[in-house]
């Protein structure tokens, strides 16, 4: 039996030059299919003019999901650059291919298996490439440089999001811009896009053609180089955009690496999830379990326990910890968010590694140039490529690092405190996928479960439940023994002085420790709208609340 292949054919005005006809397109790849075997079930093909608008194309869509099923052994085309216009689809192809074991073959580019990792490089530096195909290295250059000079100004079409345009020249829009620093600045901190779509919305911010926020749209919005004050043309920076910036170049690079990054990509399960399940550690340095338990008057409820059984070991309420928990992270993010840094001049070692940054892409994009003309072999391209991105990857990961360095340090005294259940830091965390805070926990904070101590009544004591906030670039992974030690001993001097949420922070080598009182013993002041949340655990009642 012949092998099956689809072919893909796409009309548009992509400037090299090539203003190739869907019907020379089509039968180049027909030839192809014939040359290799194949037997071709179906053409499809899109008339895309406007090449980078992010227009929805109908039949590529079908395609890639028919793609994904396994229904096909090839994907024919004429050139790589028909199949996809922007990374982004090209990610999505990728994964398409590797579901359904398809390699993508082309008349111009030959054969790509998309399941490899060169071949996945070869694929993204074609895209790069895609620009120098014309007929002499002079009129290339000084085309590109032609496309670079406009690139950066505006050329009419929607309105970008984020700016106002007043005859031809763009400034900043307010409320947009800020909703586009605000959502960079979450990206990075680790919030899901959901979450953020979700507030955009309930804000009433929709795009610019008046339509709600989806995840297509925003990863768009916050992909594009313009946010940075950069011009792109192609997907490549090639100069500095006559739009005024929104975020530096830094938070631009790293959101980009952020939403490009496939581990976010996560499946949806239906099993319950416990906030702390894997991330709270015992007093004894293990991780925490949940549990299902009876209580004597027969209710049922989910417990956190030490998988080490025996006297001793913690067994407490999910719900009780959680919300200490919550509790102190709103507080912490609201700190965070209240003393947020004002930017001050450029980091020399930011300015280091973005000089790093732009050596490798220009070396990227030199290797992606010499195989397209041939000079160089397409699988010496590949093996090329993947060391490039492995020291890119490198370069932004510390980029990266750096901001996050950048927006989180010890908050002061006065800037720790209680925050409400009703405010916005409140109900931005608590709506963040269970899967998003849980990342976020791992990467900001180790939790302690410590003994309640010599109580006869086994009673929920919040100071049981110590947050330690990591210092920046500290890295994941439980708190060693002695650093456990420490907590117990200060929760025993702070015994007695009412109930209290622990957060510790580590700071310079210091470790600073705040304690939130819930105001029992020390009552808010009258009136305050900032304490009213704070009752989170019912002070009525305390049988309901033993552990
Ligand atoms: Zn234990």
């Amino acid at each position: 039996m012949r092998s099956k292949a689809f072919i893909y054919c796409r009309i548009s005005d992509d400037k090299t030059g090539e203003k190739l006809g869907v019907q020379r397109q089509e039968e180049d790849c027909r030839a192809l299919a014939e040359e290799k075997g194949y037997e071709v079930v179906r053409v499809f093909q899109d008339n895309d003019i406007s090449a980078y608008s992010g227009k929805a194309r109908p039949e590529y869509s079908a395609m890639v999901a028919r793609v994904a099923t396994g229904e096909v052994d090839a994907v024919l085309c004429w050139h790589p650059d028909r199949l996809h216009r922007r990374p982004v689809e090209l990610e999505a192809y990728i994964d398409a291919c590797r579901d359904g074991k398809a390699i993508t073959l082309s008349v111009k580019a030959g054969e790509m298996d998309l399941a490899t990792d060169a071949g996945q490089m070869i694929a993204r530096m074609l895209g790069a490439a895609a620009r120098y195909e014309s007929d002499t290295k002079a009129t290339r250059i000084r085309r590109a440089s032609e496309q670079a000079t406009r690139a950066g100004k505006w050329t009419g079409g929607t309105r970008p999001f984020g700016w106002t345009i007043t005859d031809g020249t763009p400034a900043l829009h307010p409320e947009e811009s800020a909703a586009i620093a605000s959502a960079c600045a979450r990206v990075l901190r680790g919030d899901s896009l959901g979450s953020i779509i979700r507030e955009m919305n309930d804000q009433g911010l929709t795009t610019t053609r008046g339509k709600p926020w989806g995840y297509a749209q925003l990863a768009q919005a916050l992909e594009r180089p313009r946010n940075a004050g950069l011009a792109s043309y192609h997907g490549e920076i090639v100069g500095e955009s006559t739009f005024p910036a929104i975020v530096s170049e830094n938070v631009w690079r790293g959101v980009c690496a952020v939403l490009r990054d496939p581990a976010r990509r996560r499946s949806q399960s239906n099993k319950a999830v416990h906030l702390l399940a894997g991330i709270a550690q015992c007093h004894c340095g293990a991780y925490v379990r949940t549990a299902g338990v009876t209580a004597r008057d027969g209710t049922r409820h989910k417990i956190y326990r030490c998988p080490v059984r025996g006297s001793g070991h913690v067994s407490k309420r999910v719900a009780f910890v959680d919300d200490v928990v919550n509790t102190a992270i709103i507080a912490v993010r609201a700190a965070e968010a209240a003393t947020k840094k004002a930017p001050t001049g450029p980091d020399p070692e930011a300015e280091q590694l973005q000089v790093e940054a732009t050596a490798l892409r220009k070396r990227q994009e030199e290797a992606g140039v010499q195989a397209a003309l041939g000079q160089i072999p397409m699988q010496m391209l590949g093996s090329i490529n993947a060391v490039i991105e492995r020291e890119l990857e490198a370069v932004t990961a510390a980029m990266v690092r750096l901001e996050e360095a950048a927006a989180r340090h010890v908050p002061a005294e006065e800037d720790i405190r209680p925050v409400s259940m009703n405010s916005p830091e409140a109900a931005e965390w608590i709506s963040m996928h269970i899967d998003d805070r849980k990342d976020y926990l791992r990467r900001v904070c180790n939790v302690v479960l410590l003994p309640h101590g010599k109580s006869s009544t086994k009673v929920f004591d919040r100071d049981t439940v110590q947050v330690v906030v990591k210092a920046p670039g500290e890295g994941q992974g439980p708190l060693e023994e002695r650093q456990i030690q420490r907590l117990r001993t200060r929760r025993e001097n702070f015994r007695g002085v009412g109930d209290g949420v622990f957060i510790t922070f580590h700071g310079d080598g210091e470790e600073f420790t705040y304690r939130l009182d819930d105001g029992v013993n020390q009552p808010p002041p009258s009136g305050s709208e900032l304490f009213q949340g704070l009752t989170f655990v019912a002070r009525s009642g305390d049988a309901g609340r033993r552990e």
